[in-house]
C-alpha cells in the first residue's frame, strides 16, 4: 500500500514525501482509513510505530476540507499528551505536515511562559498540542475556549492515567464541541482504558499493531545479573565502551540516582548528560538537544521525563534499575528500534531487581534471555504506599542458558522502512460502519 491509494489530500502527499516516508506503517494503513471516514479509533500501538502520522495525517485532511474561520481563543482540535516532550515531538511532527497550508498548529506546555501562550492562543489556532495541566490553567483563566474543537486526540493515554489524567479528562471533555472524533493511542491497555474508551469514545474500532505489552519485534533483549550498584556500574560502562556506536539511553530509577549515574559516567570520561524531574524545562531541552545531535552519546533519564521520547539514532536502552511498573519496561525498550531500526535492550538485575523482571516477564509472556552473571537472592523494596510486591517468591537458582546476543551490539541503523509490527488488523466491536461521529461524554 502507497500514501497515494489512502486518498489523502496533495498537499499532505508532498508533505509526506518531504518526510522522506515511502510507505505507510502497518498503524498508519490501519488508522488513517478509519479515520478519514470519521470513526472513533482506539489504537494499541508503540512509540516507534509511527502514529504520531497515523493519527495527524487523517485529521489535517479533514480541517484542510474545512474553511472556517479561525476565531479567537479557539481550537479545532485538541491533543493531549503526557509530557513537554512528547508535545513538542507531536508539535515538529505536526508542522511539517501542515507546512504550506492555512492550518496554524500551537502547543501549550507547563514549565513556560503562561502570558505567551495567552497571547498565541487569543489569535485562534487550528490543531492544539497540550499537557492537560497547563491547559485546564488556561481555560482556569478564559484564555482558551475548546466548544469549537471536533476532534481529541489522547496520546500515551497510559502514561497520563498514573498523572491524574481521568480527572483532567473530566474536566476537559465536557467543554470540547461536538460532534466530536475521538482517538485514544496507548502502548498498553491496563483495565483503565477500556474504561475511558466506555466514556469518551464512540463506538470505536480497535486497532493494534503489536500484541499487548509485546515489544517491538526488532528490539534484542537480555538481563546481566549483577550483585550490587557498583557491579551493576562496572557492568553499564563495559557494555558503552564495547559498543562505542550509537546513542544509549539509560534508566534510572530515582531523580538523585540518575544524576549520581551521570556523574559517574562522566568521570568514567563517558559524554553523558542526565534528564529528571530536578531539571529545568531549559536544562532538559538542551540535554535533549545534544542527546538528539549526537553531542552526548549517553542520555540517563527517568521513567517521567523520558516518555514519548523519539530519538531516532537510539541503538541501546540499558536498564540501570528495572522499573517497578512493568508496563513501563515496554515504553522504555521502545525508545530504541525506532522506525524500522533494530536496537538493543539490556537490563541489569540486581537482588531489588528480581521481582520487577519477574513481573515484566509474565506481562510480556516471555523470559529474557540471560547475558551473564548470577542470578541474585530477590530483595524486596520498603515499599512507600502504592504497589504491592507481587507476590511470591523468585523462581530460584541461577539460569542457565539463553544466551543472548554475545557480540558487539551494532551501531545505530539507517532510518529504513517502519517495522512491520504484528499482523493486528481491524476488528473491533460490532463492525458498524458509514455512521456520522457523534456524541461526547461527559
Ligand atoms: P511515532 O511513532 O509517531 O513517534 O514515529 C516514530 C518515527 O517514525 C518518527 O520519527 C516519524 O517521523 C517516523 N515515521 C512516521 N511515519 C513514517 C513512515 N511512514 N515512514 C518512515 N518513517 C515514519
Amino acid at each position: 500500500m502507497t500514501f497515494d491509494d489512502l486518498g489523502l489530500a496533495p498537499k499532505l502527499l508532498e508533505a509526506i514525501k518531504s518526510a522522506g516516508y515511502d510507505k505507510p506503517t502497518p498503524i498508519q494503513e490501519q488508522a488513517i482509513p478509519l479515520v478519514l471516514e470519521g470513526r472513533d479509533v482506539m489504537g494499541l500501538a508503540q512509540t516507534g510505530t509511527g502514529k504520531t502520522a497515523a493519527f495527524g495525517l487523517p485529521l489535517i485532511h479533514q480541517m484542510l476540507k474545512s474553511h472556517e474561520k479561525r476565531e479567537p481563543k479557539c481550537i479545532k482540535a485538541l491533543i493531549l499528551a503526557p509530557t513537554r516532550e512528547l508535545v513538542n515531538q507531536i508539535t515538529e511532527n505536526l508542522v511539517s505536515y501542515v507546512k504550506g497550508s492555512h492550518l496554524k498548529v500551537n502547543t501549550v506546555v507547563g514549565g513556560v511562559s503562561i502570558n505567551k501562550q495567552i497571547q498565541f492562543l487569543a489569535r485562534g489556532t487550528d490543531i492544539l498540542v497540550a499537557t492537560p495541566g497547563r491547559l485546564i490553567d488556561l481555560m482556569e483563566r478564559h484564555a482558551i475556549r475548546l466548544d469549537k474543537a471536533t476532534f481529541l486526540v489522547l496520546d500515551e493515554a497510559d502514561q497520563m492515567l498514573d498523572m491524574g489524567f481521568i480527572h483532567a479528562l473530566r474536566r476537559i471533555a465536557p467543554e470540547l464541541g461536538t460532534p466530536r472524533q475521538t482517538m485514544l493511542f496507548s502502548a498498553t491497555m491496563p483495565k483503565q482504558m477500556a474504561e475511558l474508551s466506555k466514556a469518551y469514545l464512540d463506538d470505536p474500532v480497535r486497532i493494534q499493531v503489536a500484541k499487548p505489552g509485546k515489544a517491538a519485534d526488532k528490539i534484542t533483549q537480555g538481563v546481566h545479573f549483577a550483585q550490587d550498584k557498583g557491579d551493576k556500574l562496572r557492568l553499564l560502562v563495559k557494555y558503552l565502551k564495547d559498543s562505542p556506536d550509537g546513542l544509549a539511553l539509560v534508566f534510572g530509577r530515582t531523580k538523585h540516582g540518575s544524576e549520581k549515574l551521570k556523574n559517574d559516567l562522566v568521570k568514567y570520561g563517558f559524554n553523558a548528560v542526565s534528564i529528571h524531574g530536578n531539571k529545568s524545562q531549559g536544562q532538559r531541552e538542551r540535554a535533549l538537544k545534544a542527546f538528539r545531535d549526537g553531542e552526548a552519546r549517553i542520555l540517563v533519564a527517568t521513567d517521567v521525563a523520558a516518555r514519548g521520547i523519539d530519538i531516532p539514532g537510539v541503538s541501546h536502552v540499558y536498564n540501570y534499575d528495572m522499573p517497578e511498573v512493568a508496563e513501563n519496561y515496554v515504553h522504555r525498550i521502545g525508545r530504541t528500534a525506532r522506525a524500522g531500526a533494530d536496537g538493543d535492550a539490556i537490563s541489569f538485575v540486581a537482588g531489588l531487581d528480581v521481582g520487577p523482571l519477574r513481573e515484566i516477564e509474565k506481562l510480556m509472556k516471555i523470559e529474557i534471555p540471560v547475558l551473564g552473571g548470577t542470578r541474585p537472592e530477590e530483595e524486596k523494596r520498603v515499599q512507600r504506599g502504592g504497589r504491592g510486591g507481587g507476590g511470591g517468591g523468585g523462581r530460584g537458582g541461577p539460569q542457565g542458558g539463553g544466551r543472548g546476543r554475545g557480540g558487539p551490539p551494532r551501531g545505530p541503523k539507517a532510518h529504513g522502512a517502519p517495522g512491520s509490527g504484528g499482523g493486528g488488523k481491524p476488528g473491533g466491536p460490532g463492525g458498524k460502519r458509514h455512521r456520522p461521529r457523534r456524541k461526547n461524554a461527559a
